[in-house]
């Protein structure tokens, strides 16, 4: 205790990593205790923690899970013992980004226990282009134990300057979108191949949400952990991955509880969305009418507020990025009391609201020029269909354009017809109860439409299967009496006898939106539906 508390009272100036002081009363304690012993010096000098970790390693207090301001560190440096003389571990460096410390150095113990060389680590900005798996810190090797150390200050000064250069150059958002899907199921028979097919759902959804997925991860297990999901060891190794591909984001495949989302997020510091949360969020980014947003920022509040922590950092996690977007260029109002005044303001809007549907028809009426929507699973091809249709799939990665309308394109037809096609939401499997209204919200365009191209993943049996299952949606969501086209997809992917038993159906084509060649008949049928008025 005595040497512990000897380490508290020793202060270090800015301009060296330790002091021999320091440096001397960690040794002290180590050889002591037989453990590494480490302090967290703040940068005006004083120790804010001791820490007596095993012979092997050393665990850090929860020092907040507030994130570091973008740009900046910690403003806390590591200084530890290692007793066999061994370099920095994947678990120093996993401290050292995952807090964003200022440094982690190690003294490496002679086996008298006298301070033998010293070797640190400091986070490093990532060239723009890095490929992913960077290392996003800097390793200096073991140097003799008394040699000049570098001016600390100075070094964490540069530093920092150039990550707050690089963070203001980064495309807002970037970085958000950049996640990882994770898939927990219990071991059952079936489950390795239903996890697959839900994470292609879920990819698909990320896909929508315009997420990059960096990485999925799967794990089966005789029961899912009710606190962390995951296994407590496989979350730790998740965390490692998402360090090296510069992750922001874990999306989980199944919802969370409120208290399983905050432990997660608090263990390993990234923001954590569930597929409820993911789903609000493609919807919030496709309302477009005044009653479909208050829908959807009213579905978004229900769903976050028993999630805000009643502490502000939650704050952080949840404003702005992915999960954090209201509709339109809203961010999603967070903070208890503001979201439970908000809840109540939002309910009464949509009461009002219910009536101003002529607002709608007006817009339908004053632009004639004929609207088709392609509507159908998530995974169907909508998006592909839409791209190959207009040839513009360059579209997407451009800001300027993806903030107007990404999902509408005009398209001229080979005999001189202009269509409007636009893209849709898509039908979700397992859509939680709670988000119909908002998701039936995100149909009005294609409500509005003067036909629907109902697109069916031909390679896909269940789709091709529960015909019903979207007949009873597309009456749910209104959109029954709109002309319909039956389009089934991936024709590529399918034997040609059942292409052929598909096409016989009434008011059905087969294509693939792959194939521009069999896009052909799709044009054709749509023109044969817009063909000009023949002018006098
Ligand atoms: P959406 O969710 O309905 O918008 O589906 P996407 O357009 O994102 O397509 C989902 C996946 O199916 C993508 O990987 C596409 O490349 C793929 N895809 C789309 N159309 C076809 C097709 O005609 N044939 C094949 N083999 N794959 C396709
Ligand atoms: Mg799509």
């Amino acid at each position: 205790m005595k040497a512990l508390e000897r380490i508290y009272r020793r202060r270090v100036p800015l301009d060296t990593i330790t002091t021999p002081e320091l440096a001397r009363s960690l040794a002290d304690a180590s050889r002591e205790s037989g453990r590494q012993v480490g302090a967290l010096v703040h940068r005006s000098g004083v120790v804010d923690y001791v820490m007596v970790g095993s012979p092997s390693g050393i665990m850090l207090p929860e020092i907040g899970r507030l994130r570091a301001a973008k740009g900046r560190f910690r403003a806390l440096r590591l200084i530890h013992t290692h007793l066999f003389n061994e370099p920095l571990n994947q678990d120093d460096f996993t401290d050292l980004t995952r807090l964003r410390l200022d440094m982690v150095a190690a003294i490496l113990l002679t086996p008298e226990g006298e301070p033998r060389a010293m070797t640190w680590a400091y986070n490093i900005p990532k060239p723009e282009n890095a490929v992913p798996g960077t290392r996003g810190y800097e390793v200096v090797d073991p140097v003799p134990w008394g040699r000049p150390q570098p001016n600390f200050g100075e070094l964490i000064e540069a530093l920092e300057s150039e990550f707050t250069r690089i963070e203001k150059n980064r495309p807002l958002d970037a970085k958000d979108g950049r996640a990882m899907l994770i898939h927990v199921g219990e071991k059952r028979p079936g489950a390795a191949r239903l996890a697959q097919v839900r994470m292609k759902e879920l990819g698909a959804l990320a896909v929508t949400a315009g997420v990059q997925v960096v990485d999925s991860v799967i794990q089966l297990r005789d029961q899912i952990d009710p606190k962390y999901v995951l296994g407590k060891g496989k979350l730790e190794s998740v965390l490692i991955k998402a360090i090296d591909l510069d992750v922001e984001t874990l999306i989980f495949d199944q919802n969370l509880t409120p208290t399983q989302a905050s432990t997660i997020a608090g263990r390993t510091d990234l923001r954590v969305l569930d597929r409820t949360q993911l789903i609000l969020d493609i919807f919030a980014q496709r309302a477009e009418s005044k009653d479909g947003k208050l829908q959807v920022e009213l579905a978004q509040l229900k769903y976050t507020l028993p999630r805000l922590g009643q502490k502000d950092d939650s704050l952080s996690r949840l404003t702005g990025g992915i999960g954090g977007r209201g509709p339109g260029e809203t961010k999603l109002e967070i903070g208890r009391r503001r979201a439970r005044e908000r809840l109540e303001r939002l309910e009464k809007q949509l009461k009002d609201q219910a009536k101003q549907r002529a607002e709608r028809r007006r817009r339908r009426q004053s632009d004639d020029v004929p609207v088709i929507a392609i509507i159908g699973y998530t995974n169907a091809g909508k998006s592909t269909l839409l791209n190959a249709l207009t040839n513009a799939g360059v579209v997407a990665e451009n800001k300027l354009f993806a903030t107007l309308d990404t999902r509408s394109r005009r398209l001229s037809l080979p005999q001189g017809n202009t269509v409007i096609v636009s893209d849709t939401v898509g039908f979700i499997r397992d859509m939680p109860k709670d988000l119909f209204a908002a998701f039936r919200a995100t149909f009005e365009e294609a409500r509005d439409a003067n036909l629907l191209l109902e697109l069916v993943d031909a390679s896909d049996e269940e789709e091709r299967t529960h015909k019903q299952e979207t007949e009873k949606l597309i009456r749910e969501l209104d959109l029954d009496d709109v002309p319909k086209i039956r389009v089934y997809n991936k024709a590529d992917r399918i034997d040609p006898s059942l292409a052929e038993a598909l096409g016989q159906e009434p008011n059905t084509l087969v294509v693939s939106a792959l194939d521009h060649n069999s896009l052909r008949v799709l044009i054709d049928a749509i023109e044969s539906r817009f063909r000009p008025p023949v002018s006098a």
